[in-house]
């Protein structure tokens, strides 16, 4: 690893402070100075590599904590849980980790895979054999019998997909040992599920607050901690109380919920770029008006709690939610922050501070990474342009100059383009009914088809 410096960029330090003009010495694969001191300490040495970032923004690497490496944009849950192989899915995602960096983004969370498979593919990473952002993952998620958003697609036991059911406490205790020793970094839960009876009251808490504290006792008894997906008050209410580490979603709390989130500063990450994606584009899709309300709603109905989580001092942290066919990797992993610009009110430096600084704890890295100061890992990007007038600038890759990772600049040539893969995508005969009105009637009827996501499939 050759030391080196980067000269003439404006500096987004990651903690919300201002940009400043200052270059950045990195030597060993951190960063030891900015500012005049780089320049000083780099006038004596003949031998650093020098990055001109002249019109460039310099910032951390981004941090998705919610991608789904091993999900390969599907369509929907029955593609993931019965179209796909372990090694194939694990090769797939190696091919998409690279459209990650080369979207800037040096650090993931990958909540929970197909055969547990991320833990190989990071690995994979961690050992130098495949090239990727610095991973941190859980294995399979923990759900009760009751199930959790796929309903009955899910078996009353064993694996299916990326859902592992637990019925009984030995279970729980078991399960989350089982995870552990086999490298999960996270214990992942669904607490909240979608009962198909009784869909029309949306996602509902499945667990007894005794089981989630079994859960929670149990992964940090071994030094791991606990995510969990919550949608609901209550939900959320009890994870924090069970003692779980972080809230993925947190939507629709109540007063009861966030006084117990900001109590303990428990980080959340909305995960709202899914829904934020259907609102502003699901009319290209054609997913229909009545479904993008709904997904409308899940995010207005949040802006007052998690505005007062915010600025109660809660963190909040970035995820794109890659995996589906909604939030294809590479495109997607800086909207985040302008949900949070736009929904919630936090200026864009705040918002980078999300993604960055903040986000690291996903990855189990806070305080290492995500900032550049003296003592951080040299994860860094250079974005040509001003990112903190348009974060849209990362979504393209055409602006991400250069991403480095430990002072390791990746390599960020397109990967070539892919050919479809028999029986991996779930097959399709069309979207509507051929009723002989259809086969024989004049032309167009309106309405009928619909999206190809099912309310109750959503994960
Ligand atoms: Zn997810």
């Amino acid at each position: 690893m050759s030391d080196l410096i980067i000269v003439n960029g404006r500096v987004i330090d990651g903690t919300g402070a201002a940009p400043v003009m200052a270059s950045v010495l990195v030597e060993d694969g951190k960063i030891t100075a900015i500012g005049a001191e780089a320049d000083s300490l780099a006038a004596q040495r003949t031998d650093l590599r020098r990055i001109d970032a002249a019109g460039q923004t310099v910032m951390p690497g981004l941090i998705d904590t919610h991608c789904h490496l091993s999900f390969d944009d599907a369509g929907s849950n029955a593609e993931i849980f019965f179209q796909r192989r372990n090694a194939l899915s694990a090769l797939v995602a190696g091919y998409n980790a690279r459209k990650l960096l080369r979207a800037g983004v040096t650090g993931l969370l990958d909540p929970d895979s197909t055969f547990e498979n991320m833990i190989d593919l990071r690995d994979a990473i961690d050992a130098g054999i495949t090239e990727g952002p610095r991973m941190s993952c859980g294995a399979y998620a923990l759900i009760t019998g009751v199930g959790g958003t796929a309903g009955r697609l899910i078996a009353d036991e064993g694996v299916t997909g990326y859902y592992m059911p637990v019925n009984s406490r030995d279970e729980i205790v078991r399960e989350v040992r089982r995870q552990i020793k086999h490298g999960a970094d996270w214990i992942k839960v669904h607490v909240t599920g979608i009962i198909p009876r009784q869909a029309h009251r949306g996602e509902m808490c499945v667990w007894t607050l005794d089981e989630l504290k079994l859960i929670c006792d149990t992964a940090h008894e071994l030094m791991t901690p606990v995510m969990g997906h919550c949608r609901g008050a209550e939900a959320t209410r009890r994870a924090a109380l069970a003692g779980f580490d972080f809230i993925f979603h947190a939507t629709g709390m109540d007063e009861a919920a966030l006084v117990e989130v900001v109590d303990r500063k428990m980080p959340i990450a909305p995960a709202l770029t899914f829904q934020a994606n259907m609102v502003d584009f699901g009319h290209r899709i054609g997913t229909a008006p009545e479904l993008i309300r709904m997904f409308e709603r899940e995010i207005t109905d949040s802006i007052e709690t998690m505005t007062a989580a915010h600025k109660a001092g809660v963190p909040l942290l970035t995820g794109s939610e890659s995996g589906f066919a909604l939030v294809p990797y590479g495109d997607w992993h800086y909207r985040e922050m302008e949900v949070f610009v736009k929904y919630f009110g936090l200026t864009p430096l705040e918002a980078i501070q999300c993604a960055t600084q903040k986000s690291a704890f996903g990855i189990r890295m806070a305080g290492e990474t995500g900032v550049i100061a003296p003592g951080y890992r040299a994860d860094i990007i250079c974005v040509r342009g001003k990112v903190e007038e348009n974060l849209a600038l990362l979504g393209d890759p055409a602006n991400i100059v250069t991403v480095m990772i430990d002072g390791v600049e990746k390599d960020l040539t397109a990967p070539p383009a892919r050919k479809s893969i028999s029986g991996w995508r779930l097959a399709s005969i069309g979207e509507r009914r051929l009723t002989r009105e259809v086969a024989f009637g004049d032309g167009e009827r309106p309405g009928g088809a619909g999206t190809g996501f099912q309310v109750e499939e959503l994960h």
